[in-house]
């Protein structure tokens, strides 16, 4: 599949149109920005171990049965993706508190939460992605009820699964961001999928043992070795 005109240019991927309007091919690029794009560099292998770790993990998902956008890993650094209309919403799951959670409610980082806390944030750059309410995504008309409810269901089924998974390579789940987007159904029908990407960048993995974090925190708090961590996970998971 070849990659036609640019469609959208984003902070770490670009999506490109391919001679099918159904699909799409979603580019993992080197460039990193943090605290709402204050902070940016470039991360050395980046784009090419989270396609991997990204495409390993929609994989996994789909087998449990998490609808997906995913279709297949094309090459280092491009993968084929279903168009999906994105719902501007980031849902946020976690597992422990950290970052902004720590931050806002003054909780101690690392401390484990009784059960998974779901939280919803507008996706909205110029608003800094603010904290809102399952009424706010209702009320603003950004997913219906049903489709809210069925996001939160599929959050906790996609955690159950990433949970174990990761246990497995002896790495904790801290928390992670997951993106849902529409596409037409066999029926022509709307339906969500899962979508965007789920890596290091968008997630908080801490090694079971040792708690060194293997994620994007590395950038953020510039604690070096950042391609080493990634890489890390991705050998862990048996990809590189
Ligand atoms: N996250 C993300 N994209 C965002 C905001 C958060 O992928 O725009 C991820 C982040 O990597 C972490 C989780 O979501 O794994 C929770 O992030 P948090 O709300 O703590 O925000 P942060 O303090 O990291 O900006």
């Amino acid at each position: 599949m070849e990659k036609r005109a640019k469609l959208y240019e984003g902070k770490a991927k670009i999506l490109y149109a391919t001679k099918d309007p159904r699909m799409v091919i979603q580019h993992f690029k080197d460039d990193a920005t943090a605290f709402n794009g204050e902070k940016k560099d470039t991360i050395r292998d980046k784009g090419v171990v989270n396609n991997l770790i990204s495409s390993r993990l929609m994989e996994i998902l789909g087998v449990v049965g998490i609808p997906t956008h995913f279709v297949e890993r094309l090459n280092d650094r491009d993968q084929l993706v279903f168009k999906v209309q994105i719902v501007p919403v980031e849902v946020v799951i976690r597992n422990r508190v950290a970052g902004s959670l720590a931050k806002r409610l003054g909780l101690k980082e690392g401390d484990q939460l009784h059960r998974p806390l779901v939280e919803f944030y507008y996706k909205s750059d110029a608003l800094g992605d603010p904290l809102v309410t399952v009424d706010h995504v209702e009320l603003f008309g950004w997913a219906e009820h049903e489709e809210i409810e069925w996001i939160v269901e599929t959050c906790h089924r996609v955690n159950d699964a990433l949970l174990a998974y990761f246990a497995g390579i002896d790495i904790d789940l801290i928390d992670y961001k997951l993106e849902f987007g529409r596409i037409a159904d066999d029926h022509g029908e709307e339906a969500l999928v899962l979508a965007d990407e789920i890596s290091p960048d968008t997630c908080r993995l801490w090694d079971r043992k040792t708690g060194k974090k293997l994620d994007k925190d590395r950038f953020r708090q510039d604690l070096g070795g950042i391609t080493e961590a990634y890489h890390e996970v991705a050998t862990r998971m048996k990809l590189m």
